[in-house]
């Protein structure tokens, strides 16, 4: 047997994140076909929005020699995302707490190097998204599982309590969730927030929340959002535009401070941001992608269209019989497959070229993930195949 030239860190990262890139190189090999219905990742079957292109394309001409120089975090971008998220968040903040990213990917990236030691634990949300764990096992943190509820998908503090122990550092979670949609009140926050003050006194430790917030503007029928940076101080938000403006390729987003964070605590964060991202390897995205910040701030993909391929899914798997989790943001649609079998489910679909996500992508060998990215002629076309597979 050859000896892997693997760090052990990159090693466990591989091994844990393996069967999503295996799914994803046989999902792209058998979606090439344009006969296909692809339900899997997130990602656009449209032409982007017109607006996204336009506030790229203003852009790309350069009117000064460092229109293309090296690129930390750009000030308009900074003051346009603190002016936005008070707006939205109700919170004070300033250009100060916010630092530029490669997407949410990159933000995410930056907490770890901003707040964590080697060894230490991370408790992440399961079913959550895939790469969490990978992202923590290449720093060589130690992810824990803290299961949601098993049939609400809300937070279930007594998991969190339970996984936390001395070595816990971090804390991530994901409203609107990715796989199930589900979207978390303040008084889930404020709980929580009591159960993380009160672990951080106990170990003498503190622990910090990190709220992965990339589908933050993708909430249907009006649904309140409150981010737990409003209940906890010691919280930093992620963000990413990749999905409200359908354009994962085009990498920008952010990392915010809780403005509510102690004023010392907020002045050392603000200063290590810059020189942390660089540490992380040039961190921050590109010049031109900053500079359309701004615009970018304003633009957001069809919500009522993508509300009308939710309400079309949803009601037509509910009226057949299958256990779905009714999306509340999101662009994920999360049901349990008929007989509890997932995998057996997406393959048996997979022989009529409808590709959905199997729960087992998620820790949930039962449930199965449907992106709503896939356009209402592809939801049409697929609806039959999907029902006449369901529930008997
Ligand atoms: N967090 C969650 C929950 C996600 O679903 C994703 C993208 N799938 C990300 C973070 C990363 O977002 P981005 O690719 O925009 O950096």
């Amino acid at each position: 047997m050859v000896r892997t030239v693997l760090s052990a860190r990159a090693a466990e990262a591989k091994a844990s994140i393996d069967r999503v890139t295996d799914f994803l190189a046989r999902v792209q090999a058998l979606t090439d076909d344009p006969d296909s219905l692809d339900f899997t990742f997130g990602n656009p079957h449209e032409l982007p929005l017109a607006g996204l292109s336009a506030a790229i394309r203003a852009q790309t001409e350069p009117t000064t020699v460092d229109w293309y120089a090296y690129k930390t975090s750009e000030r308009s971008a900074q003051e346009a995302i603190a002016a936005g998220l008070e707006a939205e968040l109700g919170l004070p903040f300033e250009p100060e707490d916010i630092a530029m990213t490669q997407g949410a990917f990159g933000a995410i990236q930056l907490a770890f190097a901003l707040l964590t030691d080697a060894g230490d634990e991370v408790v992440i949300p399961v079913p959550g998204w895939f790469c969490y764990e990978p992202m923590l096992h290449a720093v060589n943190l130690t992810p824990v599982p803290a299961a949601l509820n098993p049939h609400s998908f809300d937070l279930d503090l007594d998991a969190i309590e339970a996984a936390i122990t001395p070595r816990t550092r971090l804390v991530i979670v994901n409203s609107p969730s990715n796989p199930t949609g589900r979207v978390f009140p303040k008084a889930a926050w404020d709980a929580l927030a009591e159960v993380l003050e009160k672990a951080s006194r106990a170990h003498g430790r503190r622990i910090w929340l990190l709220s992965d917030e990339p589908y933050r503007r993708i909430r249907f029928d009006g649904v309140e959002f409150a981010s737990p940076a409003g209940s906890y101080p010691w919280t930093l938000i992620d963000y990413s535009y990749a999905k409200v403006l359908l354009a994962p390729g085009q990498r920008i987003g952010y990392l915010a401070i809780s403005p509510l964070l102690p004023a010392q605590e907020r002045a050392q964060l603000r200063a290590a941001c810059m020189p942390l991202g660089l540490a992380i390897g040039w961190g921050f995205p590109d010049a031109v992608m900053q500079y359309a910040v701004p615009e970018l701030e304003n633009l957001s993909l069809d919500l009522a269209e993508l509300t009308r391929k939710r309400d079309r899914m949803y009601s037509a798997l509910v009226g057949a019989g299958f256990e779905v989790t009714r999306p509340e943001g999101t662009f994920y649609l999360w049901g349990r497959a008929p007989g509890g079998d997932g995998a057996a489910f997406c393959d048996a679909l997979v022989e009529r070229g409808v590709y959905l996500m199997p729960g087992t992508l998620f820790d949930q060998p039962e449930h199965f993930r449907i992106s709503l990215t896939a356009t209402m002629a592809t939801i049409d076309r697929a609806l039959p195949d999907i029902l006449d597979l369901g529930p008997r």
